[in-house]
């Protein structure tokens, strides 16, 4: 059992993160007002905004070209720290992407791996300093481990999504080292982080998005 994702696809992906983002405004921006400065769901909204729009001349791309142009309107649109990294993100995935007409169950591990990479570096963050990191790393690990174990894709899936849910809750007690709610003397211990939380959306509807497009083989 695998799934296909092709350009296509992560187009309207790309689209339903919009709708995931704004059926949640209220609790992201609430949580970026209490340790941050209240402006993570805009910054982020504005960049999957203008994905929706450019997007709509991008079906033709490989997954490489539109990975790339992702990263360009993320960096350029999303204000904020966030932006940067994710324009990262996108950047080193377009690179493992090159060669792929479209991505399956090893190849969106690749992508995932890649994308946390990226943000590690750019951010220079670890796990367990209370970012977005906290919400991929862990679902990356699952992911790792799951096809080392050949659990089925059916299976794995929904742990991925768990595990990126579970990281981004446990950013609640963690003591900031990165990001503005390390500039609190509280270091945020006792918020969970905006921007683990708008991650681990992404790599759940992600996930939504690979078993939509499940079939046996
Ligand atoms: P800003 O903090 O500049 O206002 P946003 O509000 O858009 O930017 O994004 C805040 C989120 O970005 C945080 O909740 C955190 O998850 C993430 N973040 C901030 N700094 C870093 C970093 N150095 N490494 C990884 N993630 C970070
Ligand atoms: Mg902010």
């Amino acid at each position: 059992m695998d799934f296909t994702i092709t350009t296509q696809d992560y187009i309207v992906y790309l689209h339903t993160v919009l709708d995931v983002l704004n059926h949640n405004r209220d609790y992201i921006s609430r949580l970026d007002a209490a340790t941050g400065d209240g402006d993570h769901w805009a910054n982020l909204h504005s960049g999957f905004q203008k994905l929706k729009v450019q997007s709509q001349e991008w079906s033709t791309l490989s997954l490489g070209d539109l990975f790339q142009k992702c990263a360009l309107v993320l960096m350029s649109e999303v204000g904020g720290s966030s932006g940067v990294l994710y324009g990262s993100a996108y950047l080193e995935a377009s690179k493992v992407v090159k060669e792929m007409n479209a991505l399956h169950l090893k190849e969106l591990c690749l992508v995932l791996d890649a994308m946390c990479r990226a943000v590690m570096e750019r951010g220079q963050t670890k796990p367990g300093f209370k970012t977005m990191v906290d919400a991929i790393y862990p679902a990356v690990e699952t992911y790792k481990k799951g096809l080392a174990e050949h659990v089925q894709a059916n299976k794995l899936l929904p742990l991925i999504s768990h595990s990126a849910l579970e990281g981004a809750e446990n950013t609640k007690n963690m003591s900031a080292v990165k990001g503005r709610a390390s500039y609190r003397t509280d270091k945020g211990v006792g918020h969970i982080d905006p921007g683990a939380v708008t991650m681990a959306y992404q790599i759940c509807t992600l996930m939504e998005c690979a078993s939509a497009h499940l079939s046996e083989g």
